[in-house]
């Protein structure tokens, strides 16, 4: 055996969506782009030109040290300019972390503030590379399920709290429910935690995970979780909203109330231990180079009235994403796993709920192009019209 037991069983049990995408990579390989719809990874849109640019002219910077390493959390005017994404009172420099995506936020959250040994709850369906992130930091992850309309089911939540949970972790908007946390789900979530903590020893951290921040949809809005809970971290990226996901940069943001020389120096060591080091140079130099980091998110409407409209017309039962870049679907076929083959047998590459704890369900990516959308829709309608043929 060359490969831990640990990676070998995440390669037996999870992976889904990697295992798609290689799928997609062979049907491209074997029949050419045009015929297969590979909806099954969250890719992005392209970049627009503006970020193109930046990433120009960021390459272009020359100063002392430019290529050298820098401060483990980043440098403090690009840190400045994130705290200025943050719209909550106290909120500066010292409250930022560049990080190399929100895996890397995320990661860096858990390994600073989680022990081995210790719970980390999510809710389901939940975006699975949470569960390798705590496992990653020997932590456990305990999903517990969301109620029918994908809400946070907060008695749910207030049932898995233990003398053993270090931190809850939610994503908004959601990978793959495209659930938004309103005001009242947070204000819930914080009531609750408050609870528990009064009556233990620590306090529980959330971690709120807003890769998608920017990718909310009228008439939803984007929530500043802080208001709601104190020991409260944020989890932001630009690979989404930007289209730079291969670029890896984000940044962590602490609340006011855990902003410390402690914590700075807990983040700087996490990033070290985990082998980031500091987010990349150019990626940070690059966001200085954007007038804002506000984006057009009508493509991604566009894109989301498009399978919806099919949705409903076909009779098929999915909520509309109010946010993010997916549709979650409940198969029409008992087996969601067979629908999956069916589906690639035509070439239509979607990812199986069981990925993300919920089975009955399959996730369809709709960033994609129209065309690709359209084939995969015309093959969903066509497949749930008909019995599965059993195995
Ligand atoms: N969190 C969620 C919910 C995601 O869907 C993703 C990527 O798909 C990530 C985190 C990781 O994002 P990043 O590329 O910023 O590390």
């Amino acid at each position: 055996m060359t490969i831990s037991r640990w990676s070998r069983a995440q390669l037996q049990d999870g992976g889904w969506i990697r295992r798609m995408f290689m799928e997609g990579e062979r049907l491209r390989a074997e029949f050419g782009e045009s015929t297969v719809a590979d909806l099954s990874i969250g890719q992005p849109l392209e970049a627009p030109e503006a970020i193109v640019e930046a990433y120009a002219a960021a390459s272009r910077e020359r100063f002392r040290g430019r290529f050298g390493y820098m401060p483990n959390l980043g440098y403090a005017d690009v840190r400045e300019r994130a705290a200025e994404d943050v719209d909550f009172p106290g909120i500066s420099v010292d409250s930022i972390a560049m990080t190399a995506g929100a895996a890397c936020a995320i990661t860096t959250a858990i390994r600073t503030f989680v022990d081995p040994g210790d719970d980390v709850i999510g809710v389901a369906p939940y975006f699975p590379e949470f569960r390798l992130y705590c496992e990653t930091a020997s932590a456990r992850f305990v999903p517990v399920p969301t109620g029918p309309d994908l809400r946070l089911d907060l008695d749910a939540i207030s049932g898995a709290l233990s003398a053993h949970t270090a931190a809850v972790i939610v994503n908004s908007p959601c990978n793959p429910s495209g659930h938004v946390l309103d005001g009242g789900e947070l204000a819930g979530l914080g009531a609750i935690l408050e609870a528990h903590n009064s009556k233990h020893d620590r306090r529980v951290l959330l971690i709120v995970d807003e890769v998608y921040r920017r990718l909310t949809y009228a008439p939803h809005k984007r929530v500043e979780p802080f208001a709601a809970y104190e020991h409260t971290v944020l989890a932001r990226s630009f690979s989404k909203d930007l289209g730079v996901a291969g670029e890896r940069i984000g940044y962590l943001v602490l609340h006011p109330s855990l902003v410390s020389a402690e914590t700075h120096r807990g983040l700087a060591q996490s990033l070290r231990a985990l082998g980031f080091v500091n987010a990349p140079a150019t990626a940070q130099r690059a966001l200085l180079h954007l007038d804002s980091w506000e984006i057009n998110a009508v493509p991604y409407v566009e894109r989301r009235d498009i399978v919806m409209d099919r949705i409903r017309m076909e009779g098929l039962e999915a909520a509309e994403p109010q946010g993010g870049l997916y549709l979650w679907l409940r198969s029409p076929w008992p087996d969601a796993l067979q629908l999956i083959d069916a589906l690639a047998a035509r070439r239509v590459l979607l990812t199986p709920g069981i990925a993300f704890g919920v089975p009955s369900h399959i996730r369809l990516c709709f960033s994609a192009p129209r065309v690709k959308l359209t084939m995969a829709m015309d093959a969903l309608a066509e497949l749930a019209a008909v019995a599965p043929v059993s195995a």
